[in-house]
């Protein structure tokens, strides 16, 4: 069983390879963190991502608006996947004002950039997925903290 893994990426494609195959992993309700510098991959993670489920649109990296919302196909059923980029965030009112607290639900999926910046705000990581430099390339690790990432990383398969 498989709850930790680590894997090197060559190149964005390869960031955008790994995002397609984790998001077709994910199940209804979870939430995972993307942790890594400026610059490590997480948006390119979360283009994969989308692209993996299917939605061809345009992937803006949320740096103002906090989160960009997609609808996408889940298990057959469709989805809300919240895309946080919390990297301004700094008024803990704000997140209650702007209802973020409810994005949090069973049947949505958060994919959270800078996750720290919003402290306890946010429910804990199902999954949290480690970006790093290495040379020209990446490493990614992606560890899963509760039953249902674990779940998620069971069924994670490269295409
Ligand atoms: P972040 O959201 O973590 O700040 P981005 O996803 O915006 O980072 O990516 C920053 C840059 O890194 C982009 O130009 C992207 O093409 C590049 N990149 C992504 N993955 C890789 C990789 N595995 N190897 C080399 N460059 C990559
Ligand atoms: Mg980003």
């Amino acid at each position: 069983m498989t709850h930790d893994i680590t894997l090197k990426l060559a190149d964005e494609q390869a960031t955008l390879k790994l995002g397609a195959d984790f998001a077709r992993s994910l199940i209804a309700g979870v939430n995972v963190y993307l942790h890594g510098d400026l610059g490590a991959g997480k948006t390119t993670l979360v283009r994969g991502a989308l692209n993996g489920l299917e939605f061809f649109g345009k992937v803006k990296s949320p740096t103002y608006t906090l989160v960009e919302p997609y609808q996408v196909q889940i298990n057959k059923k469709m989805t809300n996947l919240y895309h946080f980029d919390l990297y301004r965030f700094m008024d803990e009112e704000e997140w209650e004002a702007a209802g973020f607290r409810d994005y949090f639900n069973p049947h949505s999926i958060c994919l959270i950039e800078w996750p720290d910046k919003a402290g306890s705000l946010i429910p804990l990581a199902d999954i949290d997925v480690y970006l790093e430099l290495s040379g020209e390339g990446r490493i990614a690790r992606l560890i899963a903290n509760t039953t249902a990432g674990k779940v998620c990383l069971e069924h994670y398969q490269e295409s």
